[in-house]
């Protein structure tokens, strides 16, 4: 999947090992890595290993596994009790900056509805 020099994508390259990354689970197709910029005490990325832009090229099996993916960080974290939040920012309007589709897993204070 990953073909150095190839491709530039930041998430491919954390896959690859070649960024450094904090691991919290791993699946034979998704990763979990702590967020290098947490928005709350447990802000945590789900990804396909595999390269996909956004959720709408992700297909139904892989999506599942992502959305499991992110219930184990959220039982990993004890979130799962108190609540947590999945997003996936897509797009310019979603606020999407990296280009790698993922699942942000944020909990462990209240979050605030509606976000900005
Ligand atoms: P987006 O805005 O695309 O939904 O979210 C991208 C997320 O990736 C941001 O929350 C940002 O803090 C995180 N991020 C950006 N660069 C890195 C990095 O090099 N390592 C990790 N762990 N997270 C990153
Ligand atoms: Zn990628």
């Amino acid at each position: 999947q990953y073909d150095a020099g190839v491709t530039d994508c930041l998430f491919c390259r954390i896959v690859a090992g070649e960024i450094p990354a904090t691991p919290v689970t791993e699946t034979d197709t998704t990763l979990a890595f702590r967020d290098i910029d947490p928005k709350a005490p447990t802000h945590v990325l789900v990804i396909p290993k595999e390269h996909h832009t956004a959720i709408g090229d992700v297909d139904p099996v892989l999506a599942g596994q992502i959305l499991a993916t992110a219930h184990q960080v959220a039982k990993a974290e004890g979130i799962d009790e108190s609540g947590y939040r999945l997003v996936f920012n897509t797009g310019k309007d979603g606020g999407q900056t990296v280009f790698h589709v993922h699942c942000h897993v944020l909990g462990g204070r209240g979050l605030t509805w509606p976000p900005g």
